[in-house]
């Protein structure tokens, strides 16, 4: 059997995957089994933040590993706490709780919510607004947390207090603040999963304005969007907005599995020892691998991540075959007139890796894709999408 029919024969159903291994690379350029060359715009769905094999990120998990793999959270560990300070320093947040993934970071962006409305207003104070056409995880109370039915199906009874609100409408909120009984409002500042659609910056504004004046938590999901990937180190701080909670995840690794809960002025006492943990959460060479991402990830890299976006944009608004352009940075939907589908495999055939979301073509180059990779892969995705 080759992989192809391993993999079908012996991983769960789950996946729909590309007719195709990845097998190595450097940076934006990754090589499938048989060698062929492909420009990478999918970033393991925003998580090479650096593309593969990156040196410097490589050099500080091999130091990691050298030391120490894993110490359990029943010790103290230099990776984790170093990791937690940066992060502190460049948000403003106050704590940070560490796990493995972005559900797990938005489990525990639900716990603190949950364990805010309890205290400050009693047990029946837990309803969390969320978004239509929102995406928070896979577990089954981050999926409740996630505004689309189809994501529900078969798995129901969903967790209990979660009620969803339209995008952009800052009434349907209020609405939704009356009739329930709130302590949190969680969103992402750019959807992701549901079509890379950012929000309007007044309508932000106003939520903001909404959860001080009711004194209920806003939690903003940055798992996508954040550590560089819309252009800033994380995309609240585009909005102008001071959350209580932020939540990240995929590019903050570089590649390995981590997840960060981050806790402002509001609720960075909430937890005290033996409400939340994590066996995994906090490892030590996540946590090494993670820092060296966060320090490169600077006002230099920043604005070549705006500049870099600003050339997609300019070369796809208004090109043969594209209907709209959406998203923010280097976190890029396409509208085609064409199956997103066929686009993508057509990509794929000609050497260009870009994924789906709903129905678009979605990009998420790494955040240092060299200019000449770029551009050549755009060029190849306009060709396809104007055939
Ligand atoms: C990917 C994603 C998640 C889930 O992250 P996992 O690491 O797959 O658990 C949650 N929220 C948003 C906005 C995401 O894009």
């Amino acid at each position: 059997m080759n992989i192809i029919e391993i993999d079908k024969q012996y991983i769960a159903g789950t996946y729909a995957r590309f007719p195709l291994q990845l097998v190595e690379g450097k940076g934006s350029i990754v090589k499938d089994e048989t060698g062929k060359e492909y420009i990478d715009l999918g970033t393991g769905i925003a998580v090479n933040g650096f593309g593969v094999a990156d040196d410097e990120w490589k050099q500080a998990v091999i130091a990691q590993l050298d030391k120490i793999q894993h110490t359990s959270n029943l010790y103290y560990s230099e990776p984790c706490a170093l990791l937690a300070q940066e992060l502190c320093l460049r948000t403003g947040m106050k704590k940070v709780f560490f796990s493995n993934s972005g559900a797990e970071a938005n489990e525990c962006a639900i716990k603190a919510a949950r364990h805010y409305g309890q205290t400050k207003k009693g047990k029946d104070c837990y309803t969390i607004i969320t978004l239509k056409n929102s995406f928070h995880g896979r577990t089954i109370t981050t999926l409740s947390a996630t505004g689309q039915e189809v994501f529900h199906e078969y798995f129901t009874p969903m967790t209990e207090g979660f009620v969803f609100a339209d995008a952009n409408d800052i009434d349907s909120v209020k609405n939704l603040v009356k009739t329930h009984k709130c302590c949190a409002v969680m969103i992402e500042l750019v959807q992701g999963e549901g079509g890379v659609t950012a929000l309007n910056k007044e309508y932000v504004a106003e939520l903001e304005k909404l959860v001080k004046e009711e004194d209920i938590l806003l939690v903003v999901d940055e798992v996508q969007t954040g550590n560089g990937r819309t252009g800033d180190l994380y995309a609240y701080m585009d909005y102008g907005i001071t959350p209580d909670v932020v939540t990240t995840a995929k590019g903050l690794g570089g590649g390995l599995p981590i997840g960060a809960t981050m806790l402002g002025e509001r609720v960075e006492n909430l937890f005290t020892a033996g409400m939340n943990g994590s066996t995994f959460g906090g490892n030590p060479v996540a946590c090494a691998g993670a820092l060296s991402i966060l320090k490169r990830i600077d006002d230099h890299l920043l604005k070549e991540v705006r500049e870099k976006s600003a050339y997609i944009f300019t070369e796809l608004m208004g090109a043969k075959g594209v209907k709209s352009v959406s998203g923010k940075g280097l976190m890029i939907g396409v509208e085609c007139e064409k199956d997103a589908g066929e686009v993508i495999a057509k990509c794929r055939e000609r050497g260009v890796l870009v994924i789906k979301a709903k129905h678009k073509v979605r990009l998420l180059p790494a955040l240092n894709i060299p200019m000449e990779q770029l551009k050549k892969a755009i060029k190849t995705l306009k060709e396809v999408i104007a055939e």
